[in-house]
């Protein structure tokens, strides 16, 4: 079977789980630096799925790791913040804040999710490409600070990062109508939902930056990723 066709059912099984835990977290906002709750719940997730992650000390910020077939390949980082504002949530939704005065108003809640769900995806079907990826679940977005305690960790180095890809949710252009990617920022715009298609956009976006990068992976000579492209 093509591995777009397993990447789409993979994403099928999962979505219903996903959309779960995006409201958990929307339900359960935790500002920077104080992101506990969603911390743990993302360690019971890596745990669940077999995903091997580290924590880092005194944080809660967490890396994890996929491992693909060829220990000489590139690794691509992918990351995910986790931290809400102290905003009082308006909306009434059935996963509405139980936070008085915080709330998920930047779309980390997704980001989160989306970064989960990739994680999934492709730890599921690892088998099927070179290099490694790393999950990085950062604190402290809106603050500042998160990023560089990760980097200071060595999020960059054993084994090295080649490329690292993050995206933004936006609420300002309708759900699934333009997506756009350019080096430096990666925007997809899915109107503040979860959207299938974000998984299928971050997975072609990996493999074509795995195979850009990994010239030597026999699959990828072989054609593998034919059908992956980006449009
Ligand atoms: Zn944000």
């Amino acid at each position: 079977m093509s591995i777009k066709k397993d990447v789409f059912s993979e994403i099928e099984a999962i979505y219903p789980e996903l959309v779960e835990l995006r409201h958990q977290i929307h339900a359960n906002p935790e500002l920077s630096y104080a992101e506990f709750a969603t911390a743990a719940l993302i360690e019971e997730q890596l745990k669940k799925w077999g995903i091997p992650y580290v924590r880092l000390p005194d944080s809660t910020a967490i890396v994890a790791m996929i491992r693909g077939q060829s220990k000489q390949s590139p690794c691509i980082g992918i990351r995910a913040d986790m931290d809400a504002l102290p905003i009082e949530e308006a909306a009434n939704v059935s996963y509405q804040s139980k936070k008085k005065g915080i709330m998920h108003a930047c779309g980390h809640d997704i980001h989160t999710v989306n970064l989960l769900g990739s994680g999934y995806v492709l730890n599921q079907l690892k088998n099927r490409f070179a290099g490694c990826v790393k999950l990085v679940f950062q604190p402290a977005e809106e603050v500042g600070g998160g990023a560089k305690e990760l980097i200071d960790y060595g999020v960059l180095d054993n084994p090295p990062v080649s490329a690292f890809l993050a995206t933004h949710v936006s609420e300002d252009v309708p759900v699934g109508s333009k997506h756009s990617f350019r080096a430096g920022l990666v925007i997809i715009k899915i109107n503040g939902r979860i959207h299938k298609e974000i998984y299928r956009l971050f997975y072609k976006l990996y493999i074509n930056t795995l195979k850009k990068l990994d010239l030597a992976y026999q699959s990828a000579r072989n054609g593998v990723y034919d059908d992956c492209h980006i449009k």
